[in-house]
């Protein structure tokens, strides 16, 4: 539709003025028919009025609701709107203003906006509005602002000057609160700023790639970020911790969300250092980690300090051996251990004597270097596990685990540690351009048990080292008098042995070996001792001693000569001339390098058939250098002499050497023999060394056959020949031939 009429009349003129026009002439005369067209056509009109009012009525309701809508954004919007005067008061403020001010709307009204505005931000806020109304516009301002209640907040201002209805100046303005903006942007500075701290930090993502490290990562580890990022941290991995460590690492983060703890590293030059090291997930809102976040601090240098800490606590700085309080601790376990294990133990109070000499007359120094000396030998004779420690001036403690369980035994064992540490102090001394001598003394006590307290302890083994000086120095005294009288008597007992030995008190007896025909083909040679008060001395009592101290070398030495001129001698004598004789020779004895050129020695001086020469070998001589022992077997061998394998059973019994040496005779040990009737066990051994030997070739002797049941059992069983009291004890040389005559049995095959 065109314009539209405005009202009746208006329109009554528009249709008066249209008849007009369409019949020029008598056209101001109405017709009754132009009357009615007229009226029709008012009610059109007025029905088309009718219809713009309706419309006009809607459109009003829209208007109303736009209004409505634009009073809900107005108030509703997240910003403030505040329409200000030119002078700064607040005329007209929406919700949203009102409450980032903390005051209604009514109560704004008139209110300056400056009373909202920090002191110190006051001048900012003065040149913002100066520039507002000289130009109409400024950029936009961010203002530390405070609201009515005093709690502060950052506002950020933008706002436009115009003219109101009146034609005054006013300033609409737009206030946002962006505090929180503002603590966000201040904590990414503060994780920038830390970020860039001391510590090393790394990040990584689920998968444990890294995605950023910090410069003090790349200063500890040596790793710049473009070597590092892309990576795992398994670039630093040291290789001391198992998987085990690992996985207990990650699945405690997966758990707590974090783990600490010291860790070993390697940095790129390859060196491996300890770091505290935190590790943190980042989770996403379902929990799951997204992110890792590893932070480090390098902890060599207080390791460092805690051990040199730990070393000047528990170690003496001059020798740095264990220190008092050291020795006290490791005391109190060997103690609870030995209580355990029922080992021994001994406690050894060394003391240098005339150590104050040394001191006074070459000066303190020398005295140092003297210790410092004394500690290294002390530690070099003892075993590991064992302690040595300084108590302080020439004091020296050692202290030996794991001796026997037998008292006697482990006093033997502490004795002969220390002999070996008087040995090794007595050595000369270089100093600074001297040489010097000293000797100790040593008080020796035994723990078992704890029922004896460790001050009491080093209390005994300090008062018999305190006798040990008064005997004399350089002695070794035990604290425990039976210790004492049992190491005496060994003192004694191998200082008259060494005496028998270049004395001749030794003799041979011997014991026959018979065939199964009950005819004899040799004898064992063993030893006796004649002591001078004791009498005849069996050799189970001082064989065990000559082989610790080494005596066993030249007795072994003497019986072998011994022997070899038996037989030299038998060589002329018809009945005896066919009697092979056998010696039984000590493991230490074999083992030594010239072993072979002493029995060929042995047998040329004496002019001895090798033949007749048999050497009883134990068991415990295989257990090492075996191809050595195999070299000499086959060399005296060659030289005639034939070889036994004494106390087969007991020992170290493997097929695999059996094989490889070349033996003649297996001696089924005795133990097995003597119980052969009544316990199955036995006889079943018995019966299996027999077939053993037999298929390997060999004779089998049984040893220790005492009465005829024995021997009828071995008879059956295949053994081939038997020594043993039923067939004689063993004798004095001029008793053999008379056992011989009076041999009571002959088994039969
Ligand atoms: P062995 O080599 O096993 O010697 C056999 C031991 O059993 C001998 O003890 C002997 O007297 C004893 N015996 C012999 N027949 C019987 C018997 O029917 N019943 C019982 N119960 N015992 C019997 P002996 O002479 O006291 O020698 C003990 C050990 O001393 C020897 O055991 C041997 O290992 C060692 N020994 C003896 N003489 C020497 C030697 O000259 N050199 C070396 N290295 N050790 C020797
Ligand atoms: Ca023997
Ligand atoms: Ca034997």
């Amino acid at each position: 539709m065109t314009s539209r009429p405005q009202n009746l009349r208006q329109t009554a003129e528009a249709v008066a003025a249209e008849r007009a026009a369409r019949s020029p002439a008598g056209a101001d005369r109405l017709s009754p028919n132009d009357t009615q067209a007229m009226l029709q056509e008012l009610r059109v009109h007025q029905i088309e009025l009718e219809m713009q009012n309706e419309e006009l009525r809607l459109a009003q309701v829209d208007l109303d609701a736009a209004r409505a809508r634009y009073f809900d954004l107005y108030d509703l919007a997240p910003v403030g709107y505040c329409t200000l005067s030119a002078q700064g008061l607040i005329l007209q403020a929406n919700l949203t203003a009102a409450t980032q001010l903390g005051l209604s709307r009514q109560a704004l009204v008139g209110q300056p906006i400056s009373r909202f505005i920090l002191a110190a931000e006051q001048p900012t806020y003065y040149l913002y509005c100066k520039k507002l109304l000289d130009s109409g516009a400024a950029p936009p301002c961010e203002l530390g602002m405070v609201k009515h209640d005093g709690t502060p907040f950052w506002g950020h201002m933008v706002a436009s000057a115009a003219q109101d209805e009146h034609g005054a100046t006013v300033l609409r303005m737009v206030l946002s609160d962006i505090t929180a903006r503002r603590l966000a942007q201040a904590e990414l500075r503060i994780a920038a700023a830390a970020f860039e701290s001391q510590q090393g930090i790394v990040v990584t993502d689920a998968a444990r790639v890294i995605l950023r490290v910090n410069p003090a990562f790349t200063a500890i580890t040596g790793y710049t970020p473009e070597e590092a990022v892309g990576q795992t941290p398994r670039l630093l991995s040291s290789g001391r911790h198992d998987a085990v460590f690992y996985a207990a690492m990650w699945s405690a983060i997966a758990a707590s969300g974090s783990w600490h703890g010291e860790i070993w590293n390697r940095r790129k030059n390859g060196e491996v250092f300890p770091q505290w090291l935190t590790i943190t997930a980042v989770q996403d809102n379902s929990g799951r980690p997204t992110h890792y976040v590893g932070s480090f601090v390098d902890i060599s240098l207080r390791k460092a300090a805690e051990e040199q800490i730990t070393k000047l606590a528990f170690y003496d700085p001059l020798t740095g051996l264990p220190n008092r309080r050291l020795l006290v601790d490791r005391l109190e376990q060997a103690l609870a251990a030995s209580q355990r294990h029922r080992r021994q133990g001994a406690l050894m109070f060394v003391d240098l004597d005339n150590f104050k000499t040394i001191n006074d007359t070459l000066g303190h120094s020398q005295g140092d270097l003297l210790l410092v000396q004394v500690a290294s030998r002390l530690s070099a004779c003892v075993r590991e596990g064992d302690t040595v420690a300084r108590l302080g001036g020439d004091e020296f403690v050692v202290m030996l685990l794991d001796l026997c369980e037998d008292s006697a035994a482990a006093a033997a064992q502490a004795e002969s540690v220390g002999k070996q540490i008087q040995t090794a102090l007595n050595r000369a001394y270089q100093l600074d351009g001297q040489t010097y001598h000293s000797t100790a003394s040593i008080g020796v006590t035994l723990f078992a048990d704890q029922k004896v307290g460790i001050e009491e302890l080093l209390k005994r083994a300090d008062l018999s080292m305190y006798e040990a000086k008064d005997a004399g120095r350089n002695t070794l005294r035990f604290f425990e008098p039976q210790m004492q009288a049992a190491v005496t008597a060994r003192g004694e007992l191998e200082a008259s042995l060494r005496l028998a030995i270049k004395e001749g008190q030794l003799l041979l007896h011997y014991q026959s070996q018979v065939t199964v025909g009950g005819q004899r083909t040799g004898v064992e040679a063993l030893v006796r001792w004649l002591h001078p008060e004791r009498g005849l001395v069996s050799p189970r009592e001082f064989i065990p001693l000559a082989e610790e101290t080494g005596l066993i070398l030249p007795l072994g030495q003497w019986v072998l000569d011994a022997a070899c001129a038996q037989l030299a001698l038998w060589a002329l004598l018809p009945e005896m001339q066919n009697l092979t004789i056998a010696v039984n020779v000590s493991a230490r004895q074999f083992q030594q390098s010239h072993f072979v050129e002493d029995v060929q020695a042995a047998l040329q001086r004496s002019g001895a058939n090798p033949q007749r020469l048999k050497l009883e070998l134990t068991e415990s001589l295989l257990v090492k250098k075996l191809d050595d022992v195999i070299a000499k077997m086959i060399a005296l061998k060659a030289l005639g002499v034939g070889f036994s394998l004494d106390d087969f059973g007991t020992g170290y019994s493997s097929l695999s050497y059996l094989k490889r040496l070349p033996l003649d005779q297996l001696k089924i040990d005795q133990s097995f023999v003597r119980d052969l009737l009544s316990d199955p066990n036995d006889a079943v051994i018995a019966r299996a060394i027999v077939a053993l030997g037999h298929s390997l070739g060999l004779q089998v002797l049984a040893e220790g056959v005492e009465t005829p049941e024995q021997c009828e059992m071995l008879a059956s069983m295949g053994c081939d020949a038997y020594q043993g009291y039923y067939f004689g004890h063993p004798v004095a040389l001029a008793n053999l031939a008379a056992s011989l005559l009076n041999m009571p049995y002959s088994p039969r095959q």
